[in-house]
């Protein structure tokens, strides 16, 4: 595996391999790699003929200081389980690297109501970070394909939105959400639980799957009230559980009844004891 700290040296490998004619996948990350990561660069490794993955931490996302701070960093193991996988380049650039003007935004994207929803209300500037080191990002390595989890349902359709308004040439993946075996959605934050805030995490995908086999029995609004009970119960400070589905213009809505079209539970939930901020979502019909 090849690993670049500095975008001249990737982008001169890159444009060898597009003159050789080679497809290339891409998977941005932020490290801290487990198995849902591992997923995406091999459904990338299957749809394309050299594989990119980036490991950034980017500040400009992280609205809490200290949700940045803590977030974990496993860089040698990262190098291990991707060279195991079968990566071909990872790319491993500094803040400096990234953001050589510095952190302020140098322009604003206008992903307008998906923007002031969900995560976006409880992550005031999280989007326009987002926006902003994919935006970066897909400059640089230019891929034909960028692979992404579903994990982060409403990232995936700012980044949608984000190619749209760039006019970017490259297809948006979805890969499914990976799960370990108990239901609690992988996640670079679990490493931050403890065994029992661990176990108590996985309340979040019980109430999600509750809601699930419910959602045709009672009407969706009561079934997030329960859900969110069955959360606060266990000692989580929900930021939001909502049933929302995804409209043709790629923004969402907040049907009161489920429809014809896909519907999904979307839950952001705070552990209390760990302090640690879960997101995770389930289709429930
Ligand atoms: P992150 O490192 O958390 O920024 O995630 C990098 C990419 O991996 C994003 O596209 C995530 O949606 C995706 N991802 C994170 N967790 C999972 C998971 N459990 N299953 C599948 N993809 C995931």
């Amino acid at each position: 595996m090849y690993l670049f700290k500095q975008k001249d040296d990737l982008e001169r490998l890159l444009s060898t391999a597009r003159k050789q004619g080679k497809r290339i996948g891409f998977v941005p990350t932020m490290g801290a790699l487990h198995q849902g990561h591992l997923s995406l660069i091999a459904a990338a490794k299957e749809n394309s003929d050299l594989v990119v993955c980036s490991i950034f931490v980017n500040p400009t996302q992280f609205n809490d200081p200290a949700d940045f701070e803590k977030y974990p960093i496993t860089i040698d193991q990262d190098i291990q389980l991707l060279t195991a996988a079968g990566n071909d380049v990872l790319f491993l650039p500094s803040v400096q690297e990234m953001y050589p003007k510095g952190l302020a935004p140098e322009m604003h994207y206008e992903f307008g109501p998906l923007e002031t929803v969900l995560e976006g209300a409880h992550r005031p500037g999280h989007f326009q970070g987002v926006g902003q080191v994919v935006h970066k990002l897909l400059s640089l390595v230019a891929p034909d394909k960028l692979f992404m989890g579903q994990k982060d349902f409403q990232q995936c359709l700012i980044i949608n939105r984000l190619i749209k308004l760039l006019d970017l040439k490259v297809e948006l993946v979805i890969c499914p959400t990976l799960r370990e075996t108990d239901g609690l959605a992988m996640s670079s934050r679990n490493l931050r639980l403890n065994p029992t805030e661990r176990q108590n995490a996985l309340h979040i995908s019980r109430a999600l799957n509750y809601i699930k086999d419910h959602v045709h029995t009672a009407p969706l609004q009561a079934l997030s009230d329960q859900g969110i009970h069955q959360l606060t119960d266990h000692g989580f400070e929900v930021d939001y559980l909502e049933m929302v589905s995804i409209l043709p213009d790629g923004n969402i809505s907040f049907p009161d009844t489920p429809g014809n079209d896909p519907l999904y539970a979307v839950v952001a939930a705070r552990e209390n004891s760990s302090g640690v901020r879960l997101i995770d979502n389930m289709q429930v019909n």
